[in-house]
């Protein structure tokens, strides 16, 4: 049998369980169907019926929000060890199913196998990073002031809702999750309508490891109905959100009435400066890999390119070879670098910015169109020639598809680099250090990486400026989020006190 078969035949034995019932909501420990009935979800690769899922409106996400509400004060109260041998006991599950969460993450989001097999890990790293953390969680500061001694601490802010998106949702599920778990808070969790299948694998594995009934809550459904209730909710206390711009205002307005605090990670149109003084072999892989890798699907990929002037010609060239070169197929295929894309909605739109970006007066240099006539495929697309005032140099397209535009000099590239609405990441290509320097302080931008590519350090600070997001998590900032800071002044000695109408 070939890999590919092998990897078929595994699958189908795991989703074997979700045909019959389909995907249920976890509420306080039990599995409920949702309120509204259920929606289909379907495979990117073939668009065939992968199982049911709840559909669940307000009375689920009362209910579930309730579970939360409930399961509080015991987690708070929870020691920190215990909460962080819970924690460990989640990453230990999660290793152990690794294969079975790569192999339906893959075919519920159409994500390479070569990449989600590594995301999975990636969850459970996620865990033990914050189980560790659990036993220090609340560990405040003392600030000695004239007449008081003041001593800060943290506690858990309450249960919080957490709503993530369809790409790489299991990774990015468990990195909201784990920290607010580790932090004392409860948890419901609406996942993606069009990748739910994953999410209720993190929800059994926690099931599994022990953690308490109404601890994590899992609610299906849709945006507009679910999604929205849950924002609403005045028993919830915060709002974790990864998804698009347009949505995170509206969620900002959904909470406003309940005074929710809120922690965006939203889109990007991140730029790639590539100088002419760079190592340019290492430059372009690192081009390459992200826009191409995830399927484009990434909100750190660098969908802009920015290209000085004297190597364009030379750079674009190279660039056009490798791309049409990248290997397009079925994710579970162990050769594939770009599956299809998640839906049909999102291939058409992925697909409408190339009819724009000719429009408009730029090269399409490679790719621009569909692979096959079953699945979402396209194939690794490039536009050269760009200006950027251009839509493709402007909008989020979250797909295989790089824009590239060329610079004089470093005031150009920072104009150009500064001149979009995001602010997720930006990767600068560049020997010179002062030059690396000055432009990364200049560069609108929350996260940004010098000859390098995207990698995450656990401990650093993640997040957007402008319309790409609101806070920072990651290390000690998701505590900051999940929880309240106290501060409690105790007289240092009889002080003088003003005393009014003695
Ligand atoms: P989306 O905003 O359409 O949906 C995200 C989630 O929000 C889904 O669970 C959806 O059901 C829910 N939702 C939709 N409307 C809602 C509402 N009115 N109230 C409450 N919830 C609502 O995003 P998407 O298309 O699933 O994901 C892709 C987007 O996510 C891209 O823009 C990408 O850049 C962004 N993203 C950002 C980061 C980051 O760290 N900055 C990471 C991953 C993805």
């Amino acid at each position: 049998m070939s890999d590919l078969a092998a990897r078929l035949s595994q699958l189908d034995s795991h989703l074997a369980r979700y045909r019959p019932g389909g995907i249920l909501n976890l509420i306080g420990g039990q599995d409920v169907a949702g309120s509204g009935g259920s929606f289909e979800t379907r495979s990117p690769v073939d668009e065939s019926l992968i199982c049911a899922v709840s559909r669940s409106g307000a009375a689920d996400v009362d209910a579930a929000a309730k579970a939360a509400k409930a399961a509080f004060p015991a987690w708070a109260a929870m020691e920190g060890a215990k909460r962080k041998a819970i924690l460990h006991r989640i990453a230990d599950l999660i290793e152990a199913r690794a294969e079975e969460i790569a192999l339906c993450e893959c075919w519920d989001t159409g994500q390479a196998w070569r990449f989600m097999s590594k995301a999975a890990l990636r969850g459970a790293e996620n865990f033990r990073f914050f189980a560790d953390q659990a036993p220090g969680a609340r560990d405040g500061q003392t600030l000695r002031g004239p007449a008081q001694l003041n001593v800060t601490s943290r506690q858990p802010i309450g249960p919080v809702g957490v709503i993530t998106p369809w790409n790489t949702p299991f990774m990015l599920s468990t990195w909201k999750i784990a920290p607010a778990l580790a932090a004392g808070c409860t948890v419901v969790h609406k996942p993606a309508e069009f990748s739910p299948l994953t999410a209720r694998i993190l929800a059994e594995i926690c099931r599994e490891a022990g953690l308490p009934d109404g601890v994590l809550n899992l609610v299906n459904g849709f945006g507009e109905d679910a999604g929205k209730a849950l924002t609403e909710h005045p028993d919830i206390k915060a709002i974790a959100f990864v998804g698009e711009s347009k949505t995170g205002s509206m969620i900002m307005k959904q909470g406003a009435d309940t005074l929710k605090r809120v922690h965006f990670e939203l889109g990007g149109k991140n730029p790639v400066i590539v100088f002419e003084d760079a190592d340019l072999d290492r430059a372009l892989d690192a081009v390459i890999f992200m826009i191409y890798s995830l399927n484009g699907e990434r909100c750190t990929s660098s969908s802009r390119l920015l290209v000085q002037e004297s190597i364009a010609e030379d750079f674009h060239a190279r660039l056009v070879e490798r791309v049409n070169r990248i290997k397009v197929g079925h994710p579970l295929d162990p050769a594939t670098e770009v599956g299809p894309l998640i839906h049909k909605v999102h291939f058409d739109k992925v697909l409408s910015y190339v009819g724009i970006g000719k429009a408009e007066g730029a090269t399409c240099a490679a790719g621009g169109e569909r692979v096959g006539d079953k699945g979402w495929f396209v194939r690794p697309t490039l536009f050269t020639g760009a200006t950027p005032g251009m839509r493709i140099a402007q909008e989020e397209v979250f797909g295989p598809f790089l824009t590239s535009i060329p610079f004089k000099d470093e005031a150009e590239a920072l104009a150009i680099a500064n001149d979009v609405a995001y602010g997720l990441t930006g990767y600068l290509w560049t020997n010179d250090l002062t030059r690396a320097l000055t432009f990364a302080d200049r560069l609108e931008a929350g996260m940004i990486w010098v000859n390098s590519e995207n990698v995450r350090h656990l401990p650093t600070p993640f997040g957007g400026v402008k319309a790409s997001g609101i806070g920072r998590d990651g290390g000690d900032w998701s505590f900051d989020f999940y929880m309240e800071t106290k501060n409690v002044a105790f007289a240092l000695g009889a002080h003088k006190i003003q005393r009014l109408g003695a």
